[in-house]
């Protein structure tokens, strides 16, 4: 059944007007017509059976049922992602989407790049989350996955002290095999910690390993953070059973 992805808190039986973007997609790009039915969601746990009741050339209608709670599972997979540069960023915000990733803390880490000074930041954490919300849509998650103020290395870990296994994914020769890391019944939840193009600073990998973070490798050859990221994600969703 087709989904919508609405603004959280929009949610509420009766007739309801759809037009712009929602227009162009339920009525131009998926051709619904009078009497089609569709599941409007908020990404935030709750959804409603709808039914088409008129489709206009810029505006339609529809008659929504009284929303339902859909069951907000904690996040399993939580990824301290340190900030990639430009459009790299929005497509591996994207992909983490798509793998499952529950929740995601943009990392200013000493070595990223991108330095955000506080305005700036704001307005980059909105651009992440308008992409986080388009790859939910697209890829029918039932919740949109949270994406957290950009934090410092120190709060982000404080973010995931209560996780059931904590990752650092690490170049570095002296990381264990990321396999040899995973427990033979997958933990509740994970937190996963992507360093910047630079890397992390030795005393970066320190506070982690201090936060209980076990260092591992994805493989002898240096991978870009947002393959890191990504490549992680697809193994422990596989580790936890989600794929
Ligand atoms: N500056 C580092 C260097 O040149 O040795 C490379 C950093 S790499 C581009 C960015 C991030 O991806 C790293 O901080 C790490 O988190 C992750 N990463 C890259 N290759 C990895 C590997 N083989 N195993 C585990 N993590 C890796």
């Amino acid at each position: 059944m087709l989904r919508l992805l609405v603004e959280p808190g929009s949610l509420r039986a009766g007739s309801r007007e759809v037009s712009g973007d929602d227009h162009h997609y339920l009525f131009r790009v998926r051709r619904l017509a009078a009497g089609d039915r569709l599941i409007l969601f908020d990404g935030d746990g709750a959804e409603a059976d709808a039914e088409v009741t008129s489709a206009g050339p810029r505006a339609g209608r529809l008659e929504v049922a009284p929303p339902r709670v859909v069951a907000a599972a904690a996040p399993r997979l939580t990824v301290l992602l340190s900030i990639i540069k430009g459009e790299r960023m929005d497509w591996c915000l994207a992909k983490l989407v798509e793998l499952g990733v529950g929740r995601i803390v943009p990392l200013a880490a000493e070595r990223s790049v991108v330095r955000l000074e506080p305005g700036r930041a704001e307005r980059r954490l909105e651009r992440y989350r308008a992409q986080v919300r388009a790859a939910a849509q697209q890829s029918r998650c039932a919740l949109v996955p949270h994406v957290e103020p950009v934090a410092g290395l120190e709060a982000a870990l404080a973010e995931v002290a209560g996780a059931g296994l904590k990752l650092h994914l690490w170049e570095d020769p002296r990381a264990i095999p990321l396999r040899s890391a995973l427990p033979e019944h997958a933990p509740a939840t994970i937190a996963v910690l992507v360093g910047p193009e630079g890397g992390l600073t030795a005393a970066e990998v320190e506070l982690a390993t201090a936060a209980g973070f076990v260092a591992v490798s994805l493989g002898r050859r240096i991978l870009r953070a947002e393959t890191a990221a990504v490549a992680s994600a697809a193994i422990l969703a596989y580790a936890l059973n989600d794929i």
